[in-house]
């Protein structure tokens, strides 16, 4: 094995073998677990970014050798329930990753014991409820229905006995669904002509996200608006099935292998069109644009999504560089306290938010770049919900530290819990929690 320390070489990384039998098999996963847990025990640059490093560390400092094979094989498990595939440890810290001989994919080796751990056990109710955004969202969105769901979401006593019954942390803030859905609401957009410019194609899909579509349509429709403001003509696509996302971190590979099939043979043609797909969401906008290539890489479909997928805010720089951003912007902002999230970060395409949100005139942005907990389902379950608290302490701090206006992240669920830690600490200036295209429609005076 080479000892090269560092890589000098760009980050490359290989597709998940998921359809080969040894993928799940035990022995060669305990084998390729053991292997990377080893590297990293001699590492140790991640200690800081999560609790999976530390619960690893932890586990061979006692071990009798204080090596990674004094580690009980079953203990391996331990490190895996802590990691909630924020994908960070590969892209901001780790030196052995491809093309290093190394081959350190630890977010990777974490989804595949994932994938091992549901085809052998499956999964509680409760993450198969919590990552069934589609269909609780169909669910919980139908009339009465609705305001029957958000009642219980919000009443301290039936989050008690959800958090007994079901393990859903009862202090864990949850959306609220609302029955005025985006899709069967968003405003029709008029027929601009499409200006294409070098970076940036002219016309825009909006993809709309369960959260978007079910819990904060609002989201939607400013998107649609800044569109609208910039004389980009936009859809909706015909049919929408969840990203596939939570399936991922659940390990349920089948489920985004099913979720893939509705969506991408409704989103191929639109990016061969020349279509832009946009979603208000990071991980979903990372779930097209990084984990579906990696699993299906021999899916040209799947791989002509992904080179049409934008970030909301990539795409306005991009199309700022363009010639064809409007910066007419009517309402200064004041402090924003702006949070990038981790699936954001890794997409690689720098701080393109915090760039829009500076260009607004008489307004501050003070930029907190740093895991806030939540992680996808991670942080409303009963036996992470402290960890996950405890994670995001240091983003609640510097966000509120700056007396903002408004604080406001990327990521909507991030946001929501960033509000929650902020309000719990007691900061005397807290801030109205805004998600960024919220901030920039205000911006641009369109209320
Ligand atoms: S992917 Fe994120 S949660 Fe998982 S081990 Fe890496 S840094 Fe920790
Ligand atoms: S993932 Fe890479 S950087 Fe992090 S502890 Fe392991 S070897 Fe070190």
């Amino acid at each position: 094995m080479s000892s090269r320390e560092g890589s000098l070489d760009a980050p490359t990384r290989h597709p998940l073998d998921w359809r080969n039998a040894e993928f799940y098999e035990q022995g060669p996963l305990y084998a390729e677990l053991g292997r990377i847990f080893d590297i990293c025990h001699g590492c140790r640059r991640c200690v800081s970014l999560c609790n999976a490093f530390p619960t690893l560390f932890d586990l061979v400092d006692n071990s009798a050798t204080m090596e990674v094979d004094g580690v009980a094989k079953d203990d391996y498990w331990k490190v895996v329930d802590q990691c909630y595939l924020c994908d960070l440890c590969y892209m901001t810290k780790c030196p052995y990753v491809p093309p290093h001989p190394w081959n350190v994919d630890f977010p990777h080796v974490m989804l595949r014991a994932k994938a091992a751990k549901f085809r052998d056990r499956g999964a509680p109710l409760r993450d198969r409820m919590l990552t069934s955004t589609d269909r609780m969202g169909k669910l919980s969105t139908i009339p009465v229905v609705v305001q029957a769901v958000n009642k219980v979401n919000s009443t301290p006593a039936a989050r008690k006995l959800m958090e007994k019954t079901l393990g859903v942390a009862a202090a864990a803030r949850l959306p609220s669904y609302d029955s005025r859905t985006f899709r069967k609401h968003a405003e029709r957009s008029l027929a601009w002509p499409v200006r294409d410019g070098a970076r940036t194609p002219g016309k825009v899909v909006i993809f709309s996200t369960c959260y978007v579509n079910y819990n904060e349509p609002g989201l939607g429709h400013d998107l649609a608006r800044i569109l609208a403001h910039n004389e980009v003509p936009y859809r909706i696509v015909d049919k929408e099935a969840c990203c596939g996302m939570p399936k991922l971190e659940l390990g349920d590979l089948q489920s985004v292998e099913r979720l893939k099939d509705v969506n991408i043979p409704l989103l191929a043609p639109l990016a061969r069109e020349g279509w832009a797909i946009v979603t208000a969401v990071p991980s979903c906008t990372l779930m097209f644009k990084q984990e579906l290539p990696l699993l299906f890489p021999e899916d040209a479909d799947v791989l002509a999504v992904r080179d049409a997928m934008f970030d909301p805010f990539e795409y306005f720089v991009l199309r700022d560089k363009d010639g064809l951003l409007r910066r007419d912007f009517k309402r200064p902002l004041g402090r924003i306290s702006y949070h990038i999230p981790c699936h954001a970060r890794v997409q690689n395409v720098g701080q393109k938010t915090r760039e829009v949100l500076e260009w607004i005139p008489e307004t501050s942005v003070n930029t907190v770049e740093r895991c806030a907990g939540h992680d996808g389902t991670w942080g409303v379950k009963r036996e992470y919900y402290a960890d996950s608290m405890k994670i995001g302490r240091a983003v609640f701090r510097r966000m509120a530290e700056a007396e903002p206006d408004f604080v406001s992240s990327d990521c909507p669920i991030a946001g929501r819990r960033i509000a929650q830690g902020i309000e719990e600490s007691g900061a005397p200036q807290q801030g109205r929690k805004e998600h960024p295209l919220t901030l920039l429609r205000m911006a641009y005076g369109l209320d």
